[in-house]
C-alpha cells in the first residue's frame, strides 16, 4: 500500500521562470539534489525534468514538470517548463497558480527578452513574490554579476515588485549538481530566501470546493481521474461533486497528491481526483469540478481589460466591436465576441470596459481573471466585473 500524504507543513506552489538556457532546469535538479541529502526530496536528474510528459488536451499542449520537495518549514510543488510558449500557456490559463516564483537570470547574459516577459506575465496573473537566482555565478566575473543584479532589481521595480527588497542569490545550479559544497550552500541560501520572502498564502479553505481541470487520465480498473490545483475550499473522499462541462454530478472515490493518497484536499493542493462512473471522454481540460450548486456556468459578462501595448508583446492595431479572440479563463480556452459599446475603438496600452459573449458556457463569477490571446500570443488581461 502507498504511504498516505501527511500534512505537517504549509504547502506552496512555486516555479522557475526566465529566459531559455539561463539554467532553470539545472537549478531545479540541483534543488532536489541538495534537499535529497537531508531527506527533503527525491533527487530528480535533469533528463527526468526536461522530458516531462506532454499534457495535451483541447489543442493546448503544455510541457510541464511538477516536482515535490520539502524545506525545514514548508512543502513545495515546483514547476519547470522547457519552452517560452509553455510558460505563456501555463501561466495565463492559471494552471500554475504560483504563490511565488524563482526568476533565473544567467549572470553571464543578464536580462533577455523572455526574462522581462515572464516578469510581466507573473504580474498579470497575480504572482506577488519573486526571488531571483543569479545563476552561472561559477562562470561570471564579480563586477559583471553586480551589474546584472542592478539590472534585475530595476526590472522588478518597473513591474511593481519592489526590486530593492527582493532577495537576489548568486547560485550555480551546475556547481551544486556537481556536489561543490560552496554552491550547495548557495542553493540552501536560495531556499531560505524562498521560505522567508514568499509568504504563506491565505487559502480559501472555507469557500465551496472548486478545482479547474488541467488534465484527465484513466486508471485501468479504477476509472477517470482529473488533475489540477484546488482553487478554493476542501474536498474529501466520499463527497458529492458537480462536473461542469458535461454538467453532471458524481462522487469522489479517491484523492492523491504526488502519488500519495489523502483523505482531504484543500485550496492550493495539487491533486488527482478519482471520479465514480465518469466516462473518460466526458471531461476535459477547462472543465471545473465543484461543490454542487456553488457555481453557475454562463457565457455573457462585462469586464475591465488591459490591452497590452505593442512593446509588451500586444497588438499593434486597435480592436473594435466584433473582435473575436480566444479567452483563457482558469484552464478553459474559449472563443468570445467583444462588444465595446459606445467607445468605438480600444488601443493597445489602454484599459477598457467591454461586454463579452463566449462561444460556450463556463463557470463565471465577478472578480475572475482571464487572458485574451490571438495567434498564439497574449494581447490582453482582464477581470470579470459582472456576469450577465
Ligand atoms: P533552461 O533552458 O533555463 O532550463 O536551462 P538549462 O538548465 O537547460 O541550462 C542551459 C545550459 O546552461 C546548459 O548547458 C547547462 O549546463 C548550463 N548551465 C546551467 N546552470 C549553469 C551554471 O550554474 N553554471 C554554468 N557554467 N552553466 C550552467
Ligand atoms: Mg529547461
Amino acid at each position: 500500500p502507498k504511504t498516505a500524504y501527511v500534512r505537517t507543513k504549509p504547502h506552496l506552489n512555486i516555479g522557475t521562470m526566465g529566459h531559455v538556457d539561463h539554467g532553470k532546469t539545472t537549478l531545479t535538479a540541483a534543488i532536489t539534489k541538495v534537499l535529497s541529502e537531508r531527506g527533503g526530496a527525491v533527487y530528480t536528474p535533469f533528463g527526468r525534468i526536461d522530458r516531462a510528459p506532454e499534457e495535451a488536451a483541447r489543442g493546448i499542449t503544455i510541457n510541464i514538470a511538477h516536482i515535490e520537495y520539502e524545506t525545514g518549514t514548508r512543502h513545495y510543488a515546483h514547476v519547470d517548463m522547457p519552452g517560452h510558449a509553455d510558460y505563456i500557456k501555463n501561466m495565463v490559463t492559471g494552471a500554475a497558480q504560483l504563490d511565488g516564483a524563482i526568476l533565473v537570470v544567467s549572470a553571464l547574459d543578464g536580462i533577455m527578452p523572455q526574462t522581462a516577459e515572464h516578469v510581466l506575465l507573473a504580474r498579470q496573473v497575480g504572482v506577488d513574490h519573486i526571488v531571483v537566482a543569479l545563476n552561472k555565478a561559477d562562470a561570471a566575473d564579480g563586477e559583471l554579476t553586480d551589474l546584472v543584479e542592478l539590472e534585475v532589481r530595476e526590472l522588478l521595480t518597473r513591474h511593481g515588485y519592489g526590486g530593492d527588497a527582493a532577495p537576489v542569490v548568486r547560485v550555480s545550479g551546475l556547481g551544486a549538481l556537481g556536489g561543490d559544497p560552496r554552491w550547495s550552500a548557495q542553493i540552501e541560501a536560495l531556499l531560505d530566501a524562498v521560505d522567508t520572502y514568499v509568504p504563506t498564502p491565505v487559502r480559501y479553505t472555507d469557500a465551496p470546493f472548486l478545482l479547474p481541470v488541467e488534465n484527465v487520465l484513466t486508471i485501468t480498473g479504477r476509472g477517470t481521474v482529473v488533475t489540477g490545483a484546488v482553487e478554493r475550499g476542501t474536498v474529501r473522499v466520499g463527497d458529492r461533486v458537480a462536473v461542469l462541462g458535461p454538467d453532471t454530478e458524481t462522487v469522489v472515490t479517491g484523492l492523491e497528491t504526488f502519488g500519495k493518497p489523502m483523505d482531504l484536499a484543500q485550496a492550493g493542493d495539487n491533486v488527482a481526483v478519482l471520479l465514480r462512473g465518469l466516462p473518460r471522454d466526458a471531461v476535459r481540460r477547462g472543465h471545473v469540478v465543484a461543490e454542487p450548486g456553488s457555481v453557475v456556468p454562463g457565457r455573457r459578462f462585462t469586464a475591465r481589460v488591459y490591452l497590452l501595448s505593442a512593446a509588451e508583446g500586444g497588438r499593434t492595431t486597435p480592436v473594435a466591436t466584433g473582435y473575436r479572440p480566444q479567452f483563457y479563463l482558469r484552464t478553459a480556452d474559449v472563443v468570445g465576441d467583444v462588444d465595446l459599446g459606445a467607445s468605438a475603438l480600444a488601443r493597445p496600452g489602454e484599459t477598457v470596459a467591454m461586454t463579452v459573449g463566449l462561444g460556450r458556457d463556463v463557470p463565471l463569477e465577478s472578480g475572475l481573471g482571464f487572458a485574451i490571446r490571438e495567434g498564439g500570443r497574449t494581447v490582453g488581461a482582464g477581470t470579470v466585473t459582472e456576469v450577465l
